[in-house]
Order: structure tokens, then C-alpha cells, then sequence
């Protein structure tokens, strides 16, 4: 990171990530430590490096990397995007209750209520969007807010800062995954959360070739307290994955732009198509939460859901289209089209998944960064065969 005193803008800081981080050699790129171990000087001395699960050189710009681009203080990296959310959880205990978006990502809901519940840490799931809901799932024992925002993927919007007006004197603490906006485009301790979690998977890595999940805190106590479970369960990120996540992190806002002036454009192209009853992007004109997320957000980001008028026309368009892929994920170079009924919230029970709106005629898109025109008559072709 600059050492220079002015606040340098964030598309600077992530071209320049992993930069000047080796005075030894100047190396630009961050250089790879594979070593676990490290020597120490004299007894009772450490070079700061003892073990590479507590710290390694590599992973540690990853880590202040993500703290910076968050605004927070300290950062953790972690083998995968539930890794690093279990890691949070750790901080709850039986008897804790957590109130949760209703409409999340599927991983996380299957750690919420296969995971958690079984050892007695309850959760609410609860409409984010609407405050009331949320006030009114608080207990004498809740714990924390948990919030995806734009979620995954009905796009819902959750205004952050009026949750954590919302709880902050009752000693809950505000989580936010940020993964669909990552923060080059919404950054959630700046708006009074306390913890931001990520699936780097997905935007950050951006190549769909690192699975990778991060953390950022502001708060000491619980920068420590994360750094602790983060060593004492060790689901740490490798070296070579930690530098191709860095590697990824550099063209981060190139491709957000990218993704996010065609997810736009291909949104209102969809909501054009007779075979499209609705179409789900933050902001798209007439989009429920375009308000609050154009004020918590700057961009709308990558992902496009839309509801087809028939189930039956699912797999037509999913055989239809031949250059977006259908696979599971996001956030990568090549756009995907997936069907979260039976792929990412196939774990959710159906009737969950209905009431927000996770229905068999829903589509999800992820807009990589190929000419939108490419993609649009990719879809055109895809639609016009059912
Ligand atoms: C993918 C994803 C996760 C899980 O991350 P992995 O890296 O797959 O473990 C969590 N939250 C969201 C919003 C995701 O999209």
C-alpha cells in the first residue's frame, strides 16, 4: 500500500496491489513464500513470521489489501468463502440467535441451519428490506445482523446503515457479505458495519480459478478475536492462491465497470422480451431498493436475475445459449447463466425458496466482461428458439 499521506483513489490502489511490499527486491508482483516455518533470529526473537497458519508474507498483503480497500483495519484470508464465514461464526455460542437475509446464499444457508442450529445457535430469516421485520425479530439474546445486499438472488436491497442505527446500542453486532459488490462499488464499514465477509471466488479473484474467501474489520477487540479463531481453525489461503487472488484484485475495477454497464444494458434488454415476466437488477429503472442502494453503492454490479413466463422454457434457453455457460458460480471473465432452483439454493426447501421469489422459472446471469452485444445476441438466439 502507498506510504504517501493523500488518500489515493481505489482503482489506483488495486492496480497497485502487492506493490513495493518487497524492499529486499523490488519485486512488483507480491513474491510467493511457500515456507510453513520461519527462523528466528535469537531466542525469544521473531521476524514477525513464526508459522505460516499465524501469519505468512504473502497471504499478510492479501490481508492488509483487503482491509485497506474496505476501509478497515485489519484483514484475514481464508480457503474458501464458507471458510471464511464459519470462521465468523465462531464468534457466537449455543443460546445466541442471529437474525439473517431470507434471501441468501444457499452455502450459507445450509451452515446456518445445518450447522449452526444443530449446535444451538439460532436464526431468523427475516426481509432485510424492511426495518420493521428486522426490529421485530430482535431478541433479548440476538447477536448479530447477517445481511447479503443486493442479494443472491433476488437482488433485495438492505439498507445498511439504517440496520446498524437500528441495533447498535443493543450490542448486536452488523455482518455484511459483500460479495456481489465488492468494495469497489459498496463498502460496509464505512457505513457502520462491523464485519464484511467475501466469497473472493467470485468478482475479487474475478477469473474463476481461486477459491478464496476474506474478511475485513475496523474493531480491534474483534480484529483479534477473528485472528484468533482465524489461527485456531486454520482454514487459511495457500501462498500461490493468495497471489492469484492479488493478481485478480488488480483488474478489479476494470471489470466491475465492464460487467456492470453490460448487466445494465442486458437487464433492460431482457425486460424488453416477451418471454421475461421480471427482471432483477439493483439498479434498473423501477427496481424495489434502487434508491437506497444508488446511496450505499456506486455501481449495480455483475449479476441479473430474471423470471421466464414458463418453467418449460428453462431448459430451452439453457441449451440455447452457446457462449454464456451454464455453470454454477460468478463474478469471472465468462459470463454464466445459472438455474439456482436446482444448482445454488437447491439445499433450500422449496417452499422457502418460493416465498422470496427463488422460483423454477428463474434465471440467474453473470456478466463477465465479453462485448454485451456478443451476450445480448448470445440470449436473443437463446429466447428466440423457445
Ligand atoms: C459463493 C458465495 C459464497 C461462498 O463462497 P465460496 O468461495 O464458494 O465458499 C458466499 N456468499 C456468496 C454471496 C456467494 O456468492
Amino acid at each position: 500500500m502507498p506510504t504517501e499521506e493523500f488518500a489515493r483513489r481505489i482503482e489506483t490502489l488495486l492496480a497497485q496491489l502487492g506493490n513495493r511490499q518487497d524492499p529486499q527486491t523490488g519485486a512488483v508482483t507480491v513474491p510467493i513464500y511457500y515456507s510453513t516455518t520461519f527462523s528466528h533470529p535469537a531466542a525469544g526473537k521473531s521476524t514477525g513470521y513464526d508459522y505460516s497458519r499465524m501469519a505468512n508474507p504473502t497471504r499478510g498483503v492479501l490481508e492488509s489489501a483487503i482491509a485497506n480497500l474496505e476501509g478497515g483495519t485489519r484483514g484475514f484470508a481464508f480457503s474458501s468463502g464458507m471458510a471464511a464465514v464459519n470462521c465468523v461464526l465462531g464468534l457466537f455460542a449455543p443460546g445466541d440467535h442471529l437474525i439473517v437475509s431470507d434471501d441468501l446464499y444457499g452455502g450459507t444457508y445450509r451452515l446456518f441451519e445445518q450447522v449452526l442450529a444443530p449446535i444451538g445457535v439460532a436464526c431468523s430469516y427475516v426481509d432485510m428490506a424492511n426495518l420493521e421485520s428486522v426490529e421485530a425479530a430482535i431478541r433479548p439474546n440476538t447477536k448479530a445482523l447477517f445481511i447479503e445486499t443486493p442479494t443472491n438472488p433476488m437482488m433485495k436491497i438492505t439498507d445498511i446503515a439504517a440496520c446498524v442505527r437500528l441495533v447498535k446500542d443493543r450490542e448486536i453486532i452488523t455482518i455484511v457479505d459483500n460479495t456481489f459488490m465488492t468494495p469497489f462499488y459498496q463498502r460496509p464499514l464505512e457505513l457502520g458495519a462491523d464485519i464484511v465477509v467475501h466469497s473472493a471466488t467470485k468478482f475479487l479473484g474475478g477469473h474463476n480459478d481461486v477459491l478464496a474467501g476474506l474478511v475485513a474489520v475496523k474493531d480491534d477487540a474483534l480484529a483479534k478475536r477473528i485472528g484468533f479463531l482465524q489461527n485456531a481453525t486454520g482454514a487459511v489461503l495457500g501462498p500461490q492462491d493468495c497471489f492469484l487472488l492479488l493478481r485478480g484484485m488488480k483488474t478489479l475495477a476494470l471489470r466491475m465497470e465492464r460487467s456492470s454497464n453490460s448487466a445494465l444494458s442486458i437487464a433492460r434488454w431482457l425486460g424488453g422480451q416477451p418471454s421475461v415476466r421480471r427482471v432483477y437488477y439493483p439498479t434498473l429503472e423501477g427496481h424495489q431498493g434502487r434508491d437506497v442502494h444508488c446511496r450505499q453503492a456506486t455501481g449495480g454490479g455483475g449479476m441479473v436475475a430474471f423470471e421466464v413466463t414458463d418453467a418449460r422454457l428453462v431448459p430451452k434457453i439453457l441449451d440455447g445459449v452457446s457462449l454464456i455457460t451454464f455453470a454454477e458460480s460468478l463474478g469471472g471473465v465468462e459470463s454464466l447463466i445459472t438455474y439456482p432452483a436446482t444448482q445454488t439454493h437447491a439445499d433450500i426447501p422449496q417452499e422457502v425458496r418460493e416465498r422470496v421469489g427463488v422460483n423454477d422459472r428463474l434465471l440467474r446471469l453473470s456478466v463477465g466482461i465479453e462485448h454485451p452485444d456478443d451476450l445480448v445476441m448470445d440470449l436473443e438466439q437463446a429466447l428466440s428458439g423457445v
